[in-house]
């Protein structure tokens, strides 16, 4: 499967102002205490906007801004029109403490798609058709428990919704995941998410199993185990259609 670095792109805002761009915190808000005029001079690559922006307190992170920039859409240097997340897409995603503190959410709330959040259904019938309508999403977004040195992905799930997707349905998989989350290889991965990944995961959704007070996996088998799904994923068997966005940086767990 791809593993893409974040190199960075440009972001859809920028290149729809023509060229310049009020910012006022898309990308997590900097330290300037107000918005600020920004001029992206022709041909600017992402990488070199991103510095400046964080250099002049208009970012928080240009590692972030990179990311989601090569997420929402651009080239390098700045060209409208090449998005990895073309306006109009319908995007659903999986539970993740990494999405979330990546901040996509809130950047995919601003930008014009078509969002498939299972949280808004109101009756099992509504949850039901979303679920069944992320299987022909456009984009389905999530994070991996381990990643291993050659390009693995390991995940541990309990009802196996996220980890479906991944297999099966969605035309693009994007797989957010900070160093964190490297393995040196397939056992080193599992280890990590059976140790480093499900027991935080069980104290955040406080089941009391085993791993809850002991800190590590006990492979348990009590009937509130949120372990019932180890799925590797060795190979993309469409080409192209998992895609990896390593993040120099510690995210999720
Ligand atoms: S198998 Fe049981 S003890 Fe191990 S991480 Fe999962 S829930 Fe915790």
């Amino acid at each position: 499967m791809s593993i893409l670095l974040p190199t960075g792109l440009p972001a859809a805002t920028l290149l729809r102002a023509g060229g310049w761009a009020l910012l006022g915190g898309w990308y997590g808000s900097g330290p300037l205490a107000r918005d600020t005029a920004f001029i992206v001079p022709d041909g600017s690559s992402v990488a070199s906007i991103a510095a400046k922006l964080e250099k002049e307190g208009a970012i928080a992170s240009a590692r972030r801004f990179r990311l989601r920039a090569r997420l929402l859409g651009g080239g390098a240097p700045i060209k409208a029109g090449e998005f990895l997340l073309p306006r109009g897409a319908s995007v659903g995603w999986g539970g993740s403490q990494t999405l979330g503190q990546l901040g996509l959410m809130e950047a995919l709330q601003e930008g014009g798609y078509q969002l498939l959040d299972r949280g808004t259904a109101k009756t099992r019938e509504e949850r039901q058709a979303m679920k069944a309508r992320l299987f022909t999403c456009d984009v389905f977004l999530m994070s991996t428990n381990a990643i291993t040195l050659d390009g693995q992905l390991i995940n541990i799930d309990a009802y196996g919704s996220r980890v479906a997707y991944l297999c099966h349905g969605p035309e693009q998989v994007f797989v957010f995941a900070g160093m964190n989350k490297m393995a040196a290889d397939l056992d080193a991965g599992i280890k990590r998410a059976r140790n480093l990944a499900a027991p935080p995961n069980n104290v955040r959704l406080e089941t009391g199993n085993p791993c809850t007070h002991t800190g590590f996996c006990n492979d348990c088998l009590s009937s509130g185990t949120i372990c019932c799904q180890f799925v590797v994923t060795r190979y993309n068997a469409t080409p192209g259609r998992i895609k990896v966005f390593l993040v120099g940086e510690e995210l999720g767990y």
